[in-house]
């Protein structure tokens, strides 16, 4: 169906169905009809790919990506917009609707059974509560996904685009380099959507590398460490490191020299080969436990 960014025409089909936003489900519609071919395009869905989405909403994205790719399997939480979905998006073929949570489904298997396997790529209008957790999801499982497009608050696209290694870093940078490398796209103002949040967006785009950049032995340990790094950000990474990961501070000074570290850095400093020299020497001395 068109129009589905035209703001009377959502409105008409929410009343029709009964709809109210949930606050607590990061419910905000795009209605900025420039948006959505934009960033449908821009995710690589194109004809022979296979395109998840996460949360369609009413549909308005997944309207442009059914345009697009070969077939789109769109996950949706809230059942009361199933019905909706049924109704906006009635002329597409190349879609299955899928109702759940994305962060309970296993999507490996969701792959396996719609996809046969293949590569896809993601793209979404992320909920912005579980914006860090899906994107770690997608990127820890190891799906095949070659790349994730998605909409996310703009201060958090910044910090996921940053470079490590400088102030703007923090751990979802680093951890998001481990796996991906990250380029922000277009930022989209709070008034393009409905109801309007108190914050910009941003559209970014993580393309999948195939081998991590650096070697670790135990990546649950390189997350821990990186995690402990920047758990305070104000305090030295000698001292974050300490407190955060129950080691005295003349071994972590130890560590730190082991690792060509000065010792009064700061995790916002070190370079991915850096932490992961440090989860290495971690790895070999200690018992940490990174469940
Ligand atoms: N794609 C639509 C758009 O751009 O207008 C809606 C985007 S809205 C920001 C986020 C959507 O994600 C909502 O439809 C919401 O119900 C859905 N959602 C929230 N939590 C979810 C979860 N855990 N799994 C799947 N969908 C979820």
């Amino acid at each position: 169906m068109n129009g589905l960014s035209d703001i009377r025409t959502v409105k008409n089909i929410l009343s029709r169905h009964g709809f109210t936003f949930s606050k607590s489900l990061g419910q905000n519609f795009l209605i900025d009809p420039s948006v959505c071919p934009k960033m449908a395009e821009l995710s690589g869905a194109a004809e022979g790919a296979g395109v998840i989405e996460i949360g369609p909403g009413i549909g308005v994205l997944t309207n442009e990506l059914c345009a697009l790719a070969r077939k789109v399997v769109a996950i949706e939480l809230d059942r009361r917009l199933i019905p909706v979905l049924s109704e906006t998006l009635s002329e597409h073929n190349n879609l299955k609707i899928v109702p759940g949570d994305v962060l309970k489904i296993d999507l490996k298997k969701l792959i396996e059974d719609e996809f046969g396997g293949t590569d896809v790529a993601v793209c979404a209008n992320l909920p912005y509560y579980i914006t860090s957790p899906v994107i770690m999801k997608l990127l820890e499982d190891r799906l095949p996904v070659s790349s994730i497009t998605v909409m996310v608050q703009k201060e958090a696209a910044q910090r996921i685009c940053a470079d490590v290694g400088t102030r703007s870093s923090g751990a979802i940078t680093v951890s998001v380099n481990y796996f991906a490398k990250p380029k922000l796209l277009f930022n989209v103002s709070a008034g393009s959507f409905m109801p309007a949040p108190k914050v910009d967006s941003a559209v970014i785009r993580l393309d999948v590398l195939k081998e991590p950049p650096v070697k670790v032995n135990d990546e649950k340990m390189l997350f821990t460490v990186v995690k402990a790094a920047f758990s305070q950000r104000r305090k030295t990474l000698a001292n974050s490191l300490s407190s955060a990961l129950s080691i005295n501070k003349s071994e972590v000074n130890q560590i730190l020299l082991k690792s060509d570290i000065p010792l009064n850095a700061r995790a916002e400093q070190l370079k991915l080969q850096n932490f992961a020299d440090l989860a290495n020497i971690i790895k070999n001395q200690n018992n940490i436990n990174t469940n």
